[in-house]
């Protein structure tokens, strides 16, 4: 497993560096954002773990640049800033996952090894339900046989309820299966991350799939 991580200060990279590699994993550092963006236009590698402030480049930029390119690499970004509002903007871009600084190493480990189980390359199998289409192998939904264009977060999103269609899925669930944060769930960003992707699976159709059940979570389904 190739790991790159994007970060500028020598001494976090070192340290992430060190216990990766101790973990068997083969990992690159690149130290500011324009050489984070070449090395990962250049070459395949399985997660990136981009610093969010770096010279040149900021994390938001090269991930909107991985994600222009269609490069759907699995994406933890460090962070010092917290808010709400910074969070589903990474979402928005395509984030998997925050880790705010400081951190503990196992933190970090913990985080990128889940990040790599459910990376959704790994995941072959087209799902239907009803007029819905997803083909996790190459990011791409169709309802109805129209293409669908999601942000990767709201396709994890689509993924996750569309892999338990016909059942419920409480927010927590989603949180745990989509974010893999530890979110306080009294946050809004499931149910904004919601809104955009209903705008964009239901909003458009006649037959609404995605059902808010009140007071346990959402169910999609075909009918
Ligand atoms: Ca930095």
């Amino acid at each position: 497993m190739h790991i790159l991580i994007v970060e500028d200060e020598q001494k976090i990279a070192a340290f992430i560096r060190r216990g990766l590699t101790e973990n068997g994993f083969v990992v690159d550092v690149a130290e500011d954002g324009e050489q984070g963006l070449e090395y990962a236009l250049a070459r395949k590698v399985d997660l990136i773990i981009l610093d969010v402030a770096l010279p040149k480049r900021d994390g938001w930029s090269v991930m909107t640049e991985l994600r222009r390119a269609e490069i759907h690499t699995p994406v933890l970004f460090l962070t010092a800033r917290d808010s709400v509002s910074d969070r589903v903007k990474g979402f928005d871009l395509g984030a998997d996952d925050y880790l705010i600084k400081p951190f503990h190493f196992s933190e970090l480990l913990a985080r990128v090894r889940s990040l790599l189980r459910r990376s959704p390359e790994r995941r072959e199998e087209t799902i239907t339900v009803g007029d819905l289409e997803i083909d996790p192998r190459r990011h791409r939904v169709t309802r109805s046989g129209t293409a669908l264009n999601l942000t990767p977060k709201e396709f994890s999103l689509l993924l996750f309820l569309a892999s338990s269609a016909g059942d419920i899925v409480s927010r927590t669930e989603i949180v745990e299966q989509v974010w893999d944060i530890n979110f306080d769930t009294g946050t809004n960003v499931v149910d904004v991350m919601m809104r955009r992707l209903r705008a964009k699976v239901d909003d458009p159709f006649e037959k609404k799939m995605i059902q808010t059940i009140r007071g346990v979570g959402y169910v999609l389904k075909a009918d």
